[in-house]
């Protein structure tokens, strides 16, 4: 069985591409998010389409629409936006409204500018003032390449997204984490080189190389793909529309909801049938089966997964191999906490720390077993999170 090598780093050799502005789009909707637009109203890009029902004053979301066009459906997960309908006969064609650019964004600093970045589809809800920022520079997987390509290629934007959060979070300092032997630097940042070899590249082991400390309180992080994203919301002022996805070594930038279908057809990929596609990578990618799906700010890739490169999974029986305990970088026990969540033991995979998890993926991938070790796990987490959700709205009374 041919398995993918692991490391992250690649040669970058083309540039962003721009997909054209698709006729429809279907806009992942989260789950704590309402749609406050009706089907067949006219929408603008950049208007608010779903928002967080209860708004608090740190308790801001919200999702813009991303092409002018129409609403056309609005399912449980998404919203679908399609053209503008022609002008009826002797009439104007109709015109969406499309935000101003907020000029506010100049002037604000600390709390206000980070809620005026939630406002404009920036999550800054887990960064916090004063901390050290630490900038994950490294791919986020084998075959994604967006980390390197923006510091490649945006160097500017970058720029104006570490300004911008100098301002809203006055950080303590600011370390940018590249690869080994890569010399690239961002305004203001203090470069540090580490491992590129997958899980190395994933946060809490980013900030570990940053920091030589686990899990230190006074640290925040934020990826090169989020950083870029406050760039462009600094450069353009609007709300963030567009989403950044590498497939198949390619680079593409395309407004939010662009279906999978599209993004495949820009990057001349031919979905066969002895192709699996994920969205996102081939380590913590979700296998998808309808090509209409729209990828979300957060997708960062498309992903092909060719017939006999990764093992079918199957809920095979564990052989206690231990293979997972040494290839975990959290240094828990994936084969006994996979064993618990098959059986529905779940308080006894919280009381082995299943929440330490840092779904990596590289139990499943090392498993001789082909089980579906981090599957498990993550069940075991939806589970005990259903039940303590439970416990949380008990009252006394019941
Ligand atoms: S996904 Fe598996 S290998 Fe990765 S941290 Fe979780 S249990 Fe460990
Ligand atoms: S690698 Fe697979 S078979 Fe081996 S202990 Fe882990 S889950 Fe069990």
């Amino acid at each position: 069985m041919m398995k993918i090598r692991l490391n992250t780093s690649a040669e970058i050799k083309g540039t962003i591409q721009d997909i054209p502005v698709p006729d429809v789009v279907r806009i992942p909707i989260p789950k704590k998010l309402k749609p406050v637009v009706k089907k067949k109203q006219i929408v603008g890009c950049g208007q608010v389409i779903a928002e967080i029902s209860s708004k608090g004053a740190y308790n801001l979301g919200f999702v813009h629409a991303s092409i002018d066009g129409m609403v056309e459906d609005i399912l449980p997960d998404a919203l679908v936006i399609g053209p503008l309908p022609p002008p009826k006969e002797g009439e104007d064609a109709v015109t969406p409204t499309r935000p101003d650019p907020c000029t506010e964004l100049d002037s604000l600093s600390g709390e206000e500018l980070c809620r005026k970045l939630l406002e404009l589809g920036v999550d800054t809800s887990k960064l916090h003032a004063t901390r050290t920022l630490v900038i994950n520079g490294l791919n986020p997987e084998p075959g994604i390449i967006i980390s390197e390509q923006l510091l490649q290629n945006t160097v500017e934007t970058l720029k104006a997204g570490v300004q911008l959060l100098e301002r809203a979070l006055k950080p303590g300092a600011i370390t940018l984490v590249v690869a080994a032997g890569r010399n690239v630097t961002v305004h203001g940042c203090t470069t540090v080189n580490a491992s590129d070899t997958y899980p190395a590249t994933i946060d809490p082991l980013v900030i570990y190389a940053a920091t030589g400390a686990e899990q230190p309180a006074n640290v925040d992080i934020i990826s090169v793909l989020d950083l870029y994203y406050v760039g462009r919301v600094a450069e353009t002022k609007l709300p963030l529309t567009e989403s950044i996805v590498s497939i198949s070594g390619k680079t593409f930038r395309a407004p939010v909801g662009t279906a999978v279908q599209e993004l495949l057809n820009a990057a001349g990929c031919t979905a066969k049938t002895d192709k699996k596609i994920a969205l996102g990578g081939p380590m913590r990618g979700e296998a998808i089966f309808d090509l209409s799906i729209g990828i979300s700010k957060n997708s960062k890739a498309v992903t092909l997964v060719e017939e006999g490169f990764f093992p079918p999974v199957q809920p095979n029986p564990c052989i206690n191999c231990g293979e997972c305990v040494l290839a975990c970088p959290a240094r828990i026990q994936p084969g006994m906490l996979s064993r618990f969540a098959e059986f529905k033991l779940v308080d006894d995979a919280r009381k082995q720390h299943v929440e330490a998890c840092l779904e990596c993926g590289m139990c499943t991938f090392v498993c001789p077993a082909n089980r579906p070790v981090l599957q498990y796990i993550l069940l075991a987490k939806q589970l005990l999170a259903a039940q303590d959700a439970e416990v949380a709205t008990c009252r006394l009374q019941d």
